[in-house]
């Protein structure tokens, strides 16, 4: 509890401190509202270290004591909280056809929820550029509540390797750029920290922490948006690969003779189970939700066609489920994006393709549709900056 478990660790005063100050900032997040012996008693702290502790996170504002008292034997016990009311984290993503924006304060709440169209098309400089106006909008919005941003995720439908730069986001048209660097130069150095990420990654952070499969230590979550990648969560730990590619799962085949798929493959689960095969054309950016809510509409009118098309692509999409089901045995896998309002009739196909495929009976996990709709991959942008100070990286004192 006291020392991290990641091999030898230099045993400095400051180190030790700042992992010990993390631990009790976890412990008040799950247990709040909690005592400082709840604390000692659950962490193995002893009781002077906690309010040596707690007194540190009052002054950083992270914890603040409640009115509240409980009564146990001897004298009545304060309880705490978690405060984070001059704190704020900003997750942002940027996809083919829209840009949003979440800010959250400490606790997950959120503060701000914004959703712009993206034309598409657009190179990076103007894509970074459009990005830093939205995203400097949302930093004066937080300045103007007095509240600190801890930091910045900003979510990517492409590859990311492990030092955010955008090695391939094909949808976007964008090649080993920089974004993290490009957006700290148009912010002008903001003072906070800027991580890029792929969405897909982001957006299984996300359910991690606020979806409703919430704490679920092996999880799966699947974008539905233009494009088609996993965020793979093992054991409770995100799970990015060597360089950060894995998840790649848009781009198995699934039919040697299937469709042309963009990447110059054929028969890719993207081309098969994506929105372009949805809607039997390569979407437009801007027509595309318009078009998502007339399947729906179709869907639901019982339309012959339209119902044959997404019992295929329920079909096609089930191969691939079925393909992680085998490989990671997730307990859950999480349809995202433009997959949730058309669920209930994708998810019949789905879970008829993994009886027949998944190897062990019911170790494929259950198969739902998001309940954070689009908002995943931005809502993923905070949660990986709550993660970071979680992990011990605190703000300063304000
Ligand atoms: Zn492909």
């Amino acid at each position: 509890m006291i020392t991290s478990t990641t091999g030898p660790q230099p045993a400095d005063f400051a180190d030790v401190r700042a992992t010990n100050l993390a631990v009790v900032l976890r412990f008040v997040r799950e247990h709040a509202p909690c005592s400082r012996a709840d604390i000692a008693a659950s962490t193995g702290l002893n009781k002077a270290t906690v309010s040596s502790l707690v007194a540190d996170l009052i002054d950083r504002r992270l914890v603040r004591e409640t009115g509240l008292t409980e009564n146990r034997v001897g004298r009545p016990a304060t309880m705490l909280v978690l405060d984070g009311s001059p704190y704020a984290a900003i997750g942002v993503e940027i996809n083919v056809d829209y840009v949003s924006a979440v800010a959250t304060d400490l606790a997950g709440e959120r503060l701000l929820t914004w959703r712009r169209s993206f034309g598409g098309g657009e190179s990076v400089n103007q894509g970074v550029a459009g990005v830093g106006a939205i995203i400097r909008r949302v930093v004066n919005r937080m300045a103007r509540e007095e509240r600190q941003v801890l930091g910045l995720a900003v979510a990517v439908p492409g590859l990311v390797d492990v030092q955010g730069t955008v090695r391939i986001a094909p949808n976007l048209g964008w090649r080993d750029a920089d974004i993290g660097g490009d957006l700290t130069k148009a912010l002008r150095d903001p003072g906070f920290p800027i991580q890029v990420d792929n969405d897909a990654n982001l957006a299984a952070l996300a359910e991690q922490r606020f979806g409703a499969h919430a704490g679920a230590s092996d999880l799966v979550y699947l974008t539905g948006e233009i494009g088609v990648g996993a965020g793979i969560i093992l054991d409770g730990r995100l799970r990015r690969g060597r360089l950060g590619y894995s998840g790649e799962i848009g781009h198995v085949q699934l039919d040697p003779d299937g469709p042309e798929c963009h990447c110059g493959r054929r028969g890719c689960l993207e081309v098969m189970a994506g929105i372009g095969a949805v809607l039997g054309k390569d979407p437009s950016p801007a027509e595309i939700q318009m078009e998502i809510e007339e399947s729906v509409r179709l869907a639901r009118a019982g339309d012959p066609a339209t119902l044959a098309t997404l019992e295929s692509v329920g079909r096609s999409l089930g191969k691939g489920v079925s393909i992680l089901a085998n490989l990671l045995n997730p307990e859950v896998v999480i349809l995202g994006g433009y997959y949730v309002p058309l669920a209930p009739w994708l998810l019949p196909a789905v879970q008829e393709e993994m009886d027949d495929r998944v190897i062990a009976a019911g170790s494929g996990g259950q198969v739902v549709a998001s309940t954070l709709g689009h908002d995943a991959a931005a809502l993923g942008g905070a949660a990986r900056v709550l993660d970071s100070i979680d992990s011990g990286r605190l703000p300063r004192v304000p």
